[in-house]
C-alpha cells in the first residue's frame, strides 16, 4: 500500500488518509507553498479551521494542484473547524458555507467543531448552548450534503456520548491534543469503544506553539513543557530505526491506531513528517517510551473556564 493511501474508515465508511497537514500558524504566504509541497510529496489530508485565518490560501493552493493536474479534488479529504462563535445557535450552516466559499470547494470531507463552549463573535461573551444543540446543527449541515463527515475537537467524553445519545449523525472524529507526553489512553479508549476515529493534534509537542500571538498582537503565556523531540527514549529508537525524533513520535500516534496532521511549512520536515511508512514502533516500545508517565496538557483553552461546557473543568480543579 502506498503512503498516500493508508487510511482510516470512519463510521460511515468515508476514509481519511492516516496522515495530513496541519496548518495552524501558517501564514497565507507559507501555507500556499506548504500545501503544494505536501501534495506533490503525497499527502492527501489537510487540516485548516476558520480560525487559522488560512483557509483562502489553501483553496488557492487546491485549486492551483487541481488546475496543474497534480491531484483531483476527489482524491483530497478536507478539513475545517468551526470557531466557538460559529457553533453558537443558528450560525453553523452560514458558518460552513463561508469556509467553503474560501476554500473554493463545494464539500469539506470533515467539518469539526473547533470547541464545546460557544461565545459571541469576539468572545467576551460566553453562549450557554449545550453540545446537544451544538450537535444537531453538525446533523443538520451533514444531511445537508455540505460535509462528508462530522467531528469535534477538545470535547471530553462525556460531551462526546451526548451527542452520540441524540440518535441523529454520530460523531465521526474527535480531534484531541494528544503526544507521548499527553497520551490520551481514556479518550482513545472510548473512542474506541464507541466506533469514533481519532486524530492527534500537537503529535510533536507542538513545539511552535510559544510564538502563538492573538489577533491583538498579544502573546499567550504557555506553561514550560520538556520537549519531547528530545526524550532520551525517542531518541534512542530513532537511532534504532535510523529514523529522525520526529519520525517516531509520529510513529507512536500512528502505531495507536491514531490519525495525525503534523504541521510544517518547511520542505524537508513535511517531506520527513510523511517519511515514516517504512518502519514502526513495536507494543513493547510504546510501553517503553511510556514509561516517563509525563502527563502535561499544554493547550488548556483558559477561555472556557467558567463554561457551563468547559471540557476540561474536571482536570482545572
Ligand atoms: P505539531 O504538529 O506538534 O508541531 C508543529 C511544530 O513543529 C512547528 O513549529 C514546526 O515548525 C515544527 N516541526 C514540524 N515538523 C518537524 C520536524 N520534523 N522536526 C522538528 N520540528 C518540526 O503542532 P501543532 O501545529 O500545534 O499541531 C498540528 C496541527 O494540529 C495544527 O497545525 C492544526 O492543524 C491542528 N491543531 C488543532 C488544534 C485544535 O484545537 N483542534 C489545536 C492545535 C493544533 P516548521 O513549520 O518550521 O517546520
Amino acid at each position: 500500500m502506498s503512503p498516500s493511501t493508508q487510511t482510516i474508515t470512519l463510521s460511515n465508511g468515508v476514509k481519511m488518509p492516516v496522515v495530513g497537514l496541519g496548518t495552524w500558524q501558517s501564514s497565507p504566504e507559507e501555507v500556499i507553498a506548504a500545501v503544494k509541497a505536501a501534495v506533490k510529496s503525497g499527502y492527501r489530508l489537510i487540516d485548516t479551521a476558520s480560525g487559522y485565518h488560512n483557509e483562502e490560501a489553501i483553496g488557492t493552493a487546491i485549486k492551483q494542484l487541481i488546475e496543474e493536474g497534480v491531484v483531483k479534488r476527489d482524491d483530497l479529504f478536507i478539513t475545517t473547524k468551526a470557531w466557538t462563535n460559529q457553533i453558537a445557535p443558528g450560525k453553523l450552516e452560514s458558518a460552513l458555507k463561508e469556509s467553503l466559499q474560501k476554500l473554493q470547494l463545494e464539500y469539506v470531507n470533515l467539518y469539526l467543531a473547533h470547541m464545546p463552549a460557544a461565545t459571541n463573535d469576539d468572545m467576551s461573551q460566553q453562549i450557554a448552548s449545550p453540545v446537544e444543540d451544538i450537535w444537531r446543527q453538525f446533523d443538520a449541515v451533514y444531511k445537508a450534503g455540505l460535509t462528508k463527515a462530522v467531528g469535534v475537537s477538545n470535547w471530553n467524553n462525556e460531551q462526546i456520548g451526548r451527542a452520540l445519545a441524540l440518535g441523529v449523525t454520530p460523531v465521526h472524529n474527535s480531534q484531541v491534543e494528544l503526544h507521548l507526553y499527553f497520551s490520551q489512553h481514556d479518550h482513545v479508549d472510548f473512542c474506541k469503544s464507541h466506533n469514533v476515529s481519532v486524530t492527534s493534534y500537537a503529535t510533536l509537542g507542538s513545539p511552535g506553539r510559544v510564538n502563538f500571538k492573538l489577533p491583538n498582537g498579544a502573546k499567550l503565556e504557555w506553561a514550560p513543557a520538556p520537549s519531547e523531540l528530545q526524550d532520551a527514549k525517542v531518541l534512542s529508537i530513532a537511532k534504532k530505526y535510523n529514523k529522525t525524533p520526529a519520525q517516531v513520535l509520529l510513529r507512536y500516534v500512528v502505531d495507536r491506531g491514531i490519525a495525525i496532521i503534523p504541521k510544517s511549512v518547511n520542505e524537508s520536515r513535511i517531506k520527513e513528517n510523511f517519511d515514516i511508512f517504512d518502519f514502526s514502533v513495536s507494543p513493547e516500545e510504546i510501553k517503553k517510551l511510556e514509561e516517563s508517565k509525563i502527563s502535561q496538557r499544554l493547550f488548556a483553552q483558559d477561555f472556557m473556564i467558567g463554561h457551563p461546557e468547559d471540557a476540561f473543568a474536571n482536570e482545572r480543579k
